[in-house]
Parts: C-alpha cells; structure tokens; sequence
C-alpha cells in the first residue's frame, strides 16, 4: 500500500470520530459509474454511495443545474421565498402524484419529519388522545441514526447506550401483514416500513405484502408511510418500490438519489389531508429547500419522468441477476435482486463479507458488506452490462480463492 494513501488515512483516523470503519481506498475522482484513487487506480464502485449516487458521479446534466445553481444563489433560508423551490415542490409532488412536499436535508430528518407529521395526523384528524399516537414498525428496519430513530430498531450496535428512547413505536416482523393487523389498535396513526429493507440485507417481502398493508391501512384508518429513501427513484427498475405492487402509500420518505449525488436532499411528500396539518412554525430547517438543492431535484425528478433509468435498471437488474445467481453453490448462498440492487449472502467457509468486500477491492470493485455474511451492491444505474458482467467475473474469482 502506497505511502500517500497511508498517510491520508492516518490523518483521517487521528482526527474523525470513529464511527465508521471505510475500507482502505482514498477515493479522490468520480465519473458515471468508477472513481480513481489517489494514485490513479480505477474502481467500478457498485455501491453508489448507498444510492445516494443512482445517476452515478458527475452525471453531466445534474453537474450542469448544480453549478448554474452556485453561482446564482445557494441559500435564503425559508424565511424567503426561493426561485427554485415551488417548481421543484410542484415537480416532485406530480412524480408522486401527491399534493404536497416537505423538503428536509437528510434521509434521518425525512423519517423525523414523517413521524412528526403522522402523529399530528393522528390527533388533529383522527382524534387520538393526546401524546397517545403510537407508529407501528417492521424488525430488522433501518430508518436513519437519530436518537428516536434509533429507538425502534432492533440492531444492538446502533441502539446501545443512546438511550432513554422515544416511546409510542411498536415493533412487528417484516413481511408479515397479519402482525401489523394485530398490532394496530385505535391510538395508531401510522405504519412505517420501508418496502424493500436495504441495511438488513436487501430482503424483499413476498409478493402482496405492501398490497395487504395498504388495504389494512385504509380500512383501519392509518396512514401507511413508505420509507423508498434507499430502494426508491428507479433503483429497483420502478420509480418508487411501491409501484412493485402497484401500491400507493399515504407518504413517501424520500432521500439519497434525490439529491443527485451532489447534495442532501430529503422529503416528505403527501396529499394535503395528511401532510397539511403541518403549520408555520411547528417543523423546519436552516437549508432544507434551500435552492441549490431545489435546481439539483428539480432535474432529478425530469431524469425519472421519461422512466428512462427505470427501464435500464430494470433490464439490467435481470441481467445481474441471471448472473449472480450463477454464482449459487459456488460461494454464495444466497442472492436477492430487485432491480439494481442485491443482497448476496457469502458461505461462511469462504469468509466475512468484509474479508470478500476487501479481495474485491483489491480487484477494482467497490462493494459493501452488511450484517456479516451478506455483500449489498447498488450499482450506479448508468453502469453497462458488460461492466456489470466484469465485477461478477471478478466475484466469481474472489470466491474461488
Ligand atoms: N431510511 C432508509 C431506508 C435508509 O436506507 C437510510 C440510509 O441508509 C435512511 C433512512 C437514513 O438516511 P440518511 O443517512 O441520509 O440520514
């Protein structure tokens, strides 16, 4: 290992708080779906920042808006209007064919915002009692890191010693609708699942789930909020995971691509009986909807209105996976796939998905490990077949020692 990449890495380890573990590559280009080191070495990063980086870097139309944007006007705060924000709002509310949007920053504060919005859903229009409102939630979720977040998932590393928490969740398995029945009652405001659980592994529910608790949410009068801040804006060859099933939910939680991979941008976006209970002065943040932010969104809502990239991750997501499945029996014990995006479960024999995530590394392609033994991709959704067809040769021979 090269001693200008060491001591960039010393650097960052003497001086950031040590919350993450980043495998050791100092990334210091992008373009569509690689990035170069600093020493020139080039990576296929199949990760795509966790699907903050759908368009894959530096996607030229996004790049183009963005800088227009700075060198315009960046930030008035909500204190003002902005030139850019309605339009975006207008934009991505006809995208979701909803009313109204909620702009925030991050995918955590989105989910905030969601449980805000629901539970003054549930007083103010439902009439439960006050502080009453509980939000049921789906084990092995993954939602954000804030302290409430934090409270209702069931990982032991991102829960302990942040507590007290933030009562009124009630937790269920994934996957099974019957569960999220039993568990609603009359103080109920909301479910909140994400359609496809990215961090627990890419687990997708068996068909007619999200149908089943769509219809359990309208009968019972509850808000169904579909966290897609991962799984959706085209990733798994959709524009929302939802449309898997043609199901609609109350309020999407948007985030990561949404911002095109250049800035945070987050949202809450709902018809106006839900979302519209919120009222000046009761939610806000400094640069959410700021207007660089805005111009970015705005045009990556027109990227996914032709349902261009749905269709390529769609295509391609068949493509990788006839490939990974190939690789079944042969190290990998088990693949999910849904559209661009899998969860590849490694045979402990052959190591940790991190062990495998560093041999891939060694080999140009940036992979992500989650929950020991799986690998997550998500590729960037502008990657080629025949890229697609080298990183899993590049599996194929990591896995055969
Ligand atoms: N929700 C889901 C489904 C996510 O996958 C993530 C991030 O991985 C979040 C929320 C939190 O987003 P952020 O890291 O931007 O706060």
């Amino acid at each position: 290992f090269h001693t200008e990449a060491l001591r960039v890495i010393d650097t960052a380890e003497t001086h950031l708080a040590n919350n993450y573990n980043p495998l050791e590559v100092v990334v210091s280009r992008g373009e569509g779906s690689w990035v170069t080191d600093i020493e020139g070495k080039r990576y296929l990063d199949l990760l795509s920042a966790y699907s903050a980086l759908n368009f894959g870097h530096g996607h030229p139309a996004i790049l183009a808006v963005a800088q227009e944007q700075l060198n315009r006007l960046t930030l008035t705060s909500r204190a003002f209007h902005n030139d850019k924000l309605g339009i975006f709002a207008q934009a991505l509310a006809a995208l979701c064919g909803k009313d109204l949007v909620l702009p925030m920053n991050t995918g955590a504060e989105a989910v905030e915002s969601g449980i805000k919005v629901a539970r003054a859903w549930g007083y103010r229009v439902k009439g439960i009692p006050a502080d009453a409102a509980t939000v049921v939630v789906a084990h092995g979720n993954f939602h954000g890191r804030t302290t409430t977040i934090v409270g209702f998932s069931d990982d032991a590393s991102a829960r302990d010693d942040f507590g007290p928490f933030a009562p009124g969740f009630v937790q269920v398995p994934f996957a099974d609708a019957a569960a999220i029945e039993a568990a609603i009652d009359d103080n109920t405001a909301a479910v909140l699942i994400e359609p496809i659980q990215g961090e627990a592994g890419v687990i997708i529910p068996p068909e007619g789930y999200l149908r089943a608790v769509r219809e359990i949410c309208t009968r019972r009068g509850v808000l169904m909020i579909a966290d897609e801040i991962q799984a959706g804006l085209g990733r798994v060859g959709t524009t929302f995971a939802c449309d898997r099933e043609q199901v609609v939910p109350d309020m999407y939680l948007l985030g990561k691509a949404l911002g095109g991979g250049i800035v945070p941008l987050s949202a809450v976006v709902a018809n106006r009986d839900v979302l519209g209970v919120i009222q000046p002065g009761q939610h806000g943040s400094t640069f959410g909807g700021n207007p660089l932010a805005a111009a970015v969104g705005l045009r990556v809502v027109e990227m996914l209105e032709s349902g261009e990239f749905q269709t390529r991750a769609a295509a391609l997501g068949e493509h990788l996976e006839t490939g990974l499945n190939a690789l079944i029996g042969q190290g990998v014990t088990d693949v999910r796939v849904a559209g661009l995006w899998a969860g590849i479960d490694i045979d402990p024999a052959l190591g940790t998905g991190r062990e495998i995530a560093e041999k891939m590394l060694a080999r140009g392609v940036l992979v992500k490990d989650t929950h020991g033994q799986t690998i997550r991709i998500a590729p960037p959704l502008v990657i080629r077949a025949t890229e697609i067809d080298w990183a899993i040769e590049q599996l194929r021979v990591v896995l055969a020692g």
